[in-house]
C-alpha cells in the first residue's frame, strides 16, 4: 500500500517512519514533508501547500494512494478530510464538525459540559468589559484563552489582573484574527499534565500509552509556552485506575457524545488533562490529531502495525482488532531548537552529527529542517530536530537521548537540559 501523510513536523516524521516498518508499506509520500522525510528509504515529498487539497486528491487518485494520514489540526480544521472523502479517499483524522473539538474552544467547552466530561469551570465572552469583569470576580490566578487556533500561543495563565486584562484585550484587538472572536475566561487549576491520545472509529476509543510532554522553553518549566521541548512515554503518573477513568469519563463519553451529534468521528481524539495532586482529574482540552512530540515517543513502542490500526478506524472496525500491542520499556525525546525560539530565530543553519548521533543508538525524527541546494540539511523552523531514545527505563532513554545530542551541531542549537525531570530519580 501506498501512504500520503500530510504535514511537515517531527511528528509527520515520526508516522512515515512507523508506518514504513509495516510490511503491507511500500512507499509513504509527504506533503510537503521535511529534511528527515526526504532522506527515509521508500519516502518522498510532494512539495503541495497544505491546503492544496485540489493537488491531493488528484496526487493520490492517479498515484493509487491507499491512505492518507492527517498530521496537523489545520487542514483538518480547513475539511480535509470531507473534500478527500467526497473524492472516494480513504483518509485517517477527523471531517470539519469533529475538528471543531480543538478548533474552538468555546464549542468544545460547551460540549464537555453538555455530556459531563470533566473540565475547569470556563465562561465565553464576545467582548472585553464582560471578560474583565468576569475576571475580577473569580481573582486571579486565571486563564484567559483566544476561542480558535493559535499554535498553542492563545493562552496566557495569568498572575495578574493587569496580565489578564491585557490578554483579553490583546485577543479582541485581533492579535490572532478570526481565532479571537471569542475570548474563553477559565479556573487555574494546578498539578501535572498528562496527553492521552486515543484511536478511534466513531465507535471504539482505544488509548494509546500516556505522554507528558514540556511546554515551557526553559528548564524547571518557566518561561514561555512552545509547541514543546520534550516528551516521554509511557507516564508513570498514569496510572492503570486513572487511565481507566480516562477511558470511561472521558475518552467514551466524548465519542457517545460526537455520535449524539452526529459527528461521524475517525482519528485520533487527545486529552490534554491536569492531574491534581489527589489524583482527581480535568480536561484541559482536546486536539483532533497526534501530538507533537508525543507521537515521537508513542510510536517507537508499539508493536502492533501502525497502518493496520489507521486503516481499521477508517473502515470502522476498531472493535474487532485485538488489544493494541507494545513493546517493553519507555521512549523519550529531545527537541533541540533554533536559538530565540519560541520568539525570532534564524533558518538555513547547516545541521552536522545526525548520521553520529544515529551510529550511537537514537532515531533522529526532523521537525523544522529541509535539504538545501547543495543536498544538505539545513535548519528551517523553530523546533529543529527531536532526539529519540528507547530504553528498559527513563534514566537509560533519557541519557541516552543526550549522549545522541553531543554529536549534533548547527548554529544557535538548544535544547533543555532537563526532560524527563520528573521521572527520574
Ligand atoms: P497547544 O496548541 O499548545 O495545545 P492550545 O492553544 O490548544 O495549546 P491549551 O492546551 O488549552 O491551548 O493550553 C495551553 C497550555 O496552557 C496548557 O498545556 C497548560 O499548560 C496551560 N493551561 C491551559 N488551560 C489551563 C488551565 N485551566 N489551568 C492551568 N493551566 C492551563
Amino acid at each position: 500500500m501506498k501512504v500520503l501523510v500530510v504535514g511537515n513536523g517531527g511528528r509527520e516524521h515520526a508516522l512515515a517512519w512507523k508506518l514504513l516498518q509495516s510490511p503491507q508499506v511500500e512507499e509513504v509520500v509527504c506533503v510537503p514533508g521535511n529534511g528527515g522525510t526526504a532522506s527515509l528509504e521508500r519516502c518522498g515529498n510532494l512539495p503541495l501547500a497544505i491546503d492544496d487539497f485540489e493537488g491531493m486528491s488528484r496526487y493520490a487518485l492517479e498515484n493509487g494512494i491507499g491512505l492518507v494520514v492527517v498530521g496537523p489540526e489545520v487542514p483538518l480544521a480547513m475539511g480535509i478530510t470531507n473534500h478527500l472523502h467526497s473524492q472516494g479517499l480513504m483518509v485517517f483524522g477527523p471531517v470539519k464538525a469533529g475538528a471543531q473539538i480543538e478548533a474552538s474552544k468555546a464549542w468544545a467547552k460547551a460540549f464537555m459540559e453538555e455530556v459531563g466530561i470533566p473540565t475547569a469551570k470556563a465562561a465565553v465572552f464576545t467582548e472585553a468589559t464582560a471578560a474583565k469583569s468576569y475576571v475580577k470576580s473569580q481573582g486571579i490566578p486565571i486563564v484567559v484563552k483566544a476561542d480558535g487556533l493559535a499554535a498553542g500561543k492563545g493562552v496566557m495563565v495569568a498572575t495578574s489582573l493587569e496580565q489578564a486584562n491585557g490578554a483579553i484585550d490583546a485577543i479582541f484587538q485581533g492579535q490572532f484574527g478570526s481565532a479571537g472572536n471569542f475570548v474563553v475566561v477559565e479556573e487555574c487549576l494546578i498539578g501535572q499534565e498528562v496527553s492521552v491520545l486515543a484511536l478511534t472509529d466513531g465507535l471504539t476509543i482505544r488509548p494509546l500509552l500516556p505522554a507528558q510532554d514540556h511546554k515551557r522553553v526553559g528548564e524547571g518549566d518557566i518561561g514561555e509556552n512552545t509547541g514543546g521541548m520534550g516528551a516521554y512515554a509511557p507516564a508513570p503518573i498514569a496510572t492503570p485506575d486513572l487511565m481507566t477513568g480516562i477511558q470511561t469519563r472521558v475518552l467514551e463519553k466524548a465519542i457517545a457524545g460526537l455520535r449524539n451529534r452526529g459527528i461521524d468521528y475517525r482519528g485520533v481524539l487527545y486529552a490534554g488533562l491536569m492531574i491534581a495532586p489527589d489524583g482527581d482529574f480535568k480536561v484541559l482540552e482536546f486536539n483532533c490529531r497526534f501530538g507533537d512530540p508525543e507521537t515521537q515517543v508513542i510510536l517507537p513502542l508499539l508493536d502492533t502495525p501502525l497502518e493496520e490500526l489507521l486503516l481499521a478506524c477508517v473502515q470502522q472496525r476498531l472493535g474487532e482488532m485485538p488489544p493494541i500491542a507494545w513493546k517493553q520499556g519507555v521512549a523519550a525525546t529531545v527537541v533541540t531548537a533554533s536559538g530565540g525560539y519560541p520568539g525570532k530565530y534564524e533558518k538555513g543553519k547547516v545541521i552536522t552529527g545526525i548520521k553520529e548521533a544515529e551510529a550511537a543508538g537514537v532515531t533522529v525524527f526532523h521537525a523544522g529542517t529541509k535539504l538545501n541546494q547543495q543536498q544538505q540539511i539545513v535548519t528551517d523552523g523553530g523546533r529543529v530536530l527531536n532526539i529519540t531514545s528507547t530504553g528498559e527505563n527513563f534514566e537509560q532513554a533519557i541519557a541516552q537521548a543526550y549522549r545522541g545530542i553531543k554529536s549534533i551541531q548547527f548554529e544557535g542549537i538548544y535544547y533543555r537540559k532537563d526532560i524527563g525531570h520528573r521521572v527520574l530519580k
